[in-house]
């Protein structure tokens, strides 16, 4: 007996060649075909009197061929006159056509034709139609559902593709399907098989509306069941996480108190909650994974600090692991500012370092003396080794990939404690899909007294304007980033574009020391220009996005970008972020090259509108989807079956209900739905 999990070359008549095309639309059995669902629906299920008729209308109509004629222009065409007994009238024109279907169109015949209507010099016209002459007994093309289109690839028609989804159909009529997810909703949504059979066969009843916006009860029943079981997968991760044990920490206050003393600012309410809520975690001995979240500039930094505080006063060692190198120095720098007082040991890795120098930090984290460390990627390398690691912290954690973290935690003897943080905040229905694994903290207020930016868009045309704007920022003392956004095809007309800009700043502002920091610099150059910046020995700075992570330089209070338009939101947001950290009022430029389109208009408004990085994450989830935010996590949130994050953002906590429904289930009935949605390939970020 066949059954879905049958690959589809069982299907008779379908071919390697065939298999392989289908392949790639990701259909290797016939379950997979029977969750192919319609791209739209063609309504064959009435007949429409032409009186009726309206043009751009897609129907079906039934005549009476009155004449046909062939126009013996360049480009040959068949003309077929067509009227109803009211004489009303339309044209069927065929620009390719064959002589025996030229002979089969008889004056007098009844024939069925179904397309779309449209206005020629002579009235009402269809071009192409599907017909059949049905007074010489073809099979007419009423039908008595609506009929489904496919998504299809090069090779494959629609008539082939509606066979096999026909036959997997058939099937799916016969299967006894294990369905759980039927058993906890207890049967107040429809079942898998009735929905599945009424999208790709709607009756003529059905609202299509309805269908077309994702909103049908068959359709929100397949929807959160998907995103229920994604949320399963996760939980399952976090459920086997906390089931193993690591080093409980206890929670002491005398280092952290003298932290506290020695700061001058005192921490938001917010930042005081997500410290309590990583201790409650720390004390535990399930290991910790909690995402810390909060936006650009919400200090996120002194929070980590705190966490890496509680590790030493447990006598354990921690890590925190930074994605560029400057971002890394400028932790090293903080931390040794905040921690040698306290008389805390840091030890710092970097590719850059020369072979003793590295030499030297190994052996101190080797034997335990460095409790705190700072670095790079070159963290994870195998010469790297602990004496007890017992916290990792990751910084902009976007930025990293799942096998890099891991390798980082695995130095640990058990699984370490973990906090991951984000570079800006993270969409909420975000957080709640694709980091349903994850306990989050979340710092929802800025420091006291940070004034917003204030973001002006400029066309490139009036790029001279900021000159005197440059100057008088930096005649009172304060700063200047200028962003080149590099959007040449080549490495080499990249640089020169930037040595242009450079140049023409150099050029007009004599006065100023402006230094330039690219890609293409050694990496201790690079750190030696940072340095020069933080210290306030170059009033401007031209620089490709290398800045655009994590720097903090209070001093800065003008941020300009190049061709903004081309940029992200949530990347935007981020350069913007780099202004803005002292007391002082900052301004972002946005330059443009107009004419704006239409989507880049809207993206530079909302920036200018808002500094509120939680809208513009969601505002760049709906413009971008998931995949630009999930950075180099692979989820498969990005390319769900029939979901999609943003459209069903509202079924997420109906779907958050039923999953930890689901996490009671049988292993057996959590495996067949996990393999039901989820492509095996689509291992999870956090997955360990
Ligand atoms: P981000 O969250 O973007 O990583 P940082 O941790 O780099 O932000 O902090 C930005 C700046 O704000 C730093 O100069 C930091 O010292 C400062 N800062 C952090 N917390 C506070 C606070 N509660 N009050 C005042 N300044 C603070
Ligand atoms: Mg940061």
């Amino acid at each position: 007996m066949p059954s879905l999990s049958d690959p589809i070359i069982s299907i008779k008549g379908l071919g390697k060649k065939t298999s392989d095309r289908l392949n790639q639309l990701g259909i290797h059995s016939l379950e997979h075909l029977v969750f192919h669902l319609p791209r739209r629906y063609q309504d064959k299920t009435s007949i429409t009197p032409l009186s009726r008729a309206n043009v751009n209308d897609e129907i079906l109509i039934e005549l009476t061929i009155d004449r046909i004629e062939v126009v013996p222009s360049r480009q040959r065409q068949l003309l077929c006159y067509l009227s109803d007994n009211q004489n009303h009238r339309i044209l069927l024109r065929f620009f390719h056509f064959t002589q025996y279907q030229k002979q089969a169109l008889i004056r007098g015949e009844t024939i069925q034709c179904f397309g779309e209507i449209k206005i020629g010099r002579q009235g009402l016209e269809m071009h192409h139609p599907e017909y059949r002459v049905i007074s010489q007994n073809q099979k007419p093309l009423l039908e008595s559902t609506l009929s489904p289109i496919y998504p299809l690839c090069s090779g494959i028609s629609q008539n082939k593709m509606k066979q096999w989804v026909n036959y997997s159909l058939e099937v799916l009529q016969i299967s006894q399907l294990d369905d759980y997810f039927e058993k906890i909703t207890q049967q107040s949504m429809p079942s898998l098989k009735s929905s599945l059979m009424l999208l790709h066969h709607p009756e003529k009843n059905e609202d299509l509306s309805k269908i077309e916006s994702f909103k049908h009860i068959s359709q929100q029943r397949l929807i959160i069941e998907e995103l229920a079981t994604h949320q399963l997968n996760l939980l399952k991760t976090k459920k086997a996480r906390k089931s193993k044990k690591t080093n409980a920490f206890k929670i002491q206050d005398s280092l952290s108190n003298k932290l506290l003393g020695s700061l001058d600012f005192d921490l938001t309410n917010s930042q005081s909650r997500c410290i309590k809520e990583i201790n409650e975690d720390l004390s535990s001995s399930e290991p910790m994974l909690r995402l810390l979240q909060g936006d650009v500039g919400s200090g996120k930094t002194i929070v980590a600090v705190f966490a890496l505080i509680q590790a030493v006063e447990n006598n354990y060692q921690a890590v925190i692991m930074a994605p560029t190198e400057i971002l890394a120095r400028q932790h090293l720098q903080n931390f040794t500012d905040y921690l040698k007082p306290l008389n805390i040991q840091i030890a710092y890795l970097s590719g850059s370092q020369n072979p003793q120098e590295r030499r030297g930090h190994l052996d101190f984290i080797e034997s335990g003396e460095a409790k705190v460390v700072v670095g790079t990627h070159a963290l994870f390398q195998e010469s790297v080794n602990f004496e007890n690691l017992s916290l990792v912290i990751i910084d902009e954690q976007h930025k990293f990939g799942v096998h890099q973290r891991l390798s980082l935690s695995k130095k640990a003897n058990k699984t370490p404690h973990q906090l991951v943080m984000t570079a800006t905040p993270i969409p909420r229905s975000l957080t709640m899909s694709a980091y349903a694994d994850l306990d989050t903290s979340v710092i929802d207020e800025l420091p006291l007294g940070r004034q917003a930016v204030e973001t002006v868009a400029l066309s490139n045309s009036r790029r001279d304007e900021l000159i005197e704007k440059i100057k008088k920022i930096s005649d009172e003392g304060r700063q200047i980033y200028w962003v080149c956004t590099l959007i040449e095809e080549s490495e080499v007309l990249r640089a020169e574009s930037a040595e242009k800009t450079f140049n023409y700043l150099t050029d007009n502002l004599k006065d100023l020391t402006v230094v330039m920091i690219h890609g293409k610099r050694t990496k201790s150059e690079k750190e030696m220009i940072m340095r020069d910046f933080e210290k306030g020995k170059i009033n401007l700075l031209v620089a490709t996005t290398v800045i655009e992570v994590g720097v903090n330089v209070p001093n800065a209070s003008l941020m300009i970008v190049e061709n903004s338009e081309r940029l992200g939101l949530a990347q935007l947001h981020q350069l913007r972020g780099r202004v803005g950290r002292g007391s002082e009022k900052s301004i972002c430029v946005l330059m443009y090259q107009s004419p704006l389109s239409a989507n880049a208009k809207e993206r530079l408004d909302i920036l200018r509108q808002s500094n509120d990085g939680f809208m513009i994450a969601q505002k760049d989830l709906e413009l971008r989807g998931p995949g630009e935010i999930l950075g180099t996590q692979q989820t498969g949130i990005a390319s769900m079956k029939i979901a999609n994050i943003v459209r069903d953002a509202y079924l997420l906590k109906e779907a958050g209900y039923y999953s930890s429904k689901m996490l009671e289930a049988s292993e057996d009935s959590q495996n067949a739905m996990i393999r039901r949605w989820i492509d095996d390939e689509k291992t999870h970020y956090f997955d360990a």
